[in-house]
């Protein structure tokens, strides 16, 4: 027992935290053993090289995985991730995070995640497309409607899933958009799924507001880190529930203004000077910075491992929202939790855009599309019940955390299907 030191899936951060969660949740439900070393691994993974021609002519090489963890409740799902710092662990330890969080909200849906190791700021557009079309190609023996349904994540969207979709069209030789989530509404994506991870991260926060008996009015101050496709619209909303978003950052850096950004105002000069510096009205603040304000609720929407041992003493928040996958590492948690500051897990916060990819792939596989606003409503009830449910079960087992409550939740559903349907052979 024990995280495992060795062996091809554990060498990075993100592994491994996840897998000290699992044993945590695992030792307090007291789970069948038989599963929870079952769960620790994912299932199967490929890892490709994807070679392309560079717009100089010159051919590069780059390294792509694809690992499915757990498919017991149905197809793999999970997304698609264009980062420098991808590794095959990485991409496990997010695979297995896609279990939970699907297991969680209740999908018919297994955890899956793939990755390429790219930074795609420094390609094309031309050079992405032949990337994008490469990788399909290369992982088609194992995705598919049925089988395993890749989605956005960090550093992909909806032109890449576009991308994505027609490469295993005409691989297949008619369209097949159930392959893929996330897609433009134009080929068949849903309506407010661009949207519906930032959306969830606040219905939960919402839910944990009325737990704790905070209201959410203008004297709550909230800031933001990862401006992008989470943060952006996580922020959007706080502000429109009458919150003061003091702050908010990207990769280059953020902006203060302790009397509350105009977010609309910050999207539109965000939107045509692709930065946040230079925004009128406000102080430019590092990454580092924003981390460590006195708020009411901190949203890291970015990426993993940004509240880590060293800076999680300078964070100053009463709760933290994950909207990002692993933004706090699992030693900081443990060290914010013992601080009581109330944090809303990843698996349950972030899962908006999932569970809006679910409903796309459904909407698809009927050929009967939503409003904006039947999705909305469907999102939200699945939200709400997803989380009094972990609310539920952190009562039952006295968690002091509310991340244990979620995995628990997640691993019994899963725990039953897995034991339904026996080991094979
Ligand atoms: N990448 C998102 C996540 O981590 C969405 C996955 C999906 O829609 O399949 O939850």
């Amino acid at each position: 027992m024990g995280v495992p030191n060795s062996g091809i899936w554990s060498s990075s951060e993100l592994y491994k935290n996840s897998v000290l969660q699992l044993e945590e949740a695992a030792h307090v439900m007291k789970l069948d053993p038989n599963i929870s070393e079952r769960l620790k691994k994912p299932k199967r993974a490929l890892c490709v090289s994807v070679p392309i021609r560079l717009d100089d002519g010159a051919i590069a090489v780059f390294e792509g995985f694809r690992v499915q963890h757990n498919m017991t409740l149905g197809p793999g799902k999970g997304g698609v991730r264009y980062h420098q710092d991808v590794t095959l662990s990485e991409v496990a330890g997010l695979a297995m995070l896609m279990t939970f969080k699907c297991s969680l909200v209740g999908l018919p849906l297994g955890g899956a995640k793939g990755g390429i190791a790219v930074d795609p700021n420094l390609l094309s557009r031309q050079e992405k497309q032949a990337l994008t079309r490469r990788y399909t190609s290369e992982i088609n023996m194992i995705i598919g409607p049925d089988k395993d349904i890749p989605a956005p994540d960090v550093g992909t969207d909806g032109q890449t899933m576009a991308w994505m979709m027609d490469t295993y069209s005409q691989e297949k030789g008619y369209a097949i958009p159930g392959v893929v989530t996330g897609k433009p509404v134009e080929i068949g994506g849903s309506l407010g799924r661009a949207e519906s991870t930032g959306r969830g991260v606040v219905y939960t926060i919402v839910q944990a507001a009325q737990r704790l008996n905070m209201r959410l009015d203008n004297s709550i101050s909230v800031s933001v880190h990862g401006f992008g496709k989470v943060g952006a619209i996580a922020a959007e909303e706080m502000a429109l529930l009458g919150c003061k978003v003091v702050a908010v950052s990207d990769v280059s850096g953020g902006i203060y203004n302790k009397n509350g950004l105009d977010i609309g105002a910050v999207n539109e000069y965000f939107a045509k000077n692709r930065t946040l510096k230079g925004f009128q009205n406000s102080d430019a603040i590092t990454n580092d910075e924003l981390l460590a304000l006195k708020v009411d609720i901190l949203i890291p929407a970015a990426i993993d491992g940004v509240i880590h041992h060293k800076n999680v003493s300078q964070v100053n928040a009463k709760m933290i929202a994950e909207g990002a996958n692993g933004p706090i590492t699992a030693e900081a948690h443990k060290i914010l939790v013992e601080r009581g500051v109330f944090i809303i897990p990843d698996v349950l916060c972030n899962a908006g855009g999932v569970i809006v990819s679910y409903f796309e792939w459904v909407q698809g596989l009927q050929n009967f599309f939503w409003s904006e606003r039947e999705v909305n409503e469907k999102l939200k009830d699945t939200m709400v019940n997803a989380f009094q449910r972990v609310s539920a079960c952190m009562d039952r087992y006295k968690t002091r955390d509310m991340k244990t409550a979620a995995l628990i939740t997640g691993v019994d559903r899963l725990n039953r299907a897995m034991l339904l349907r026996g080991l094979f052979p």
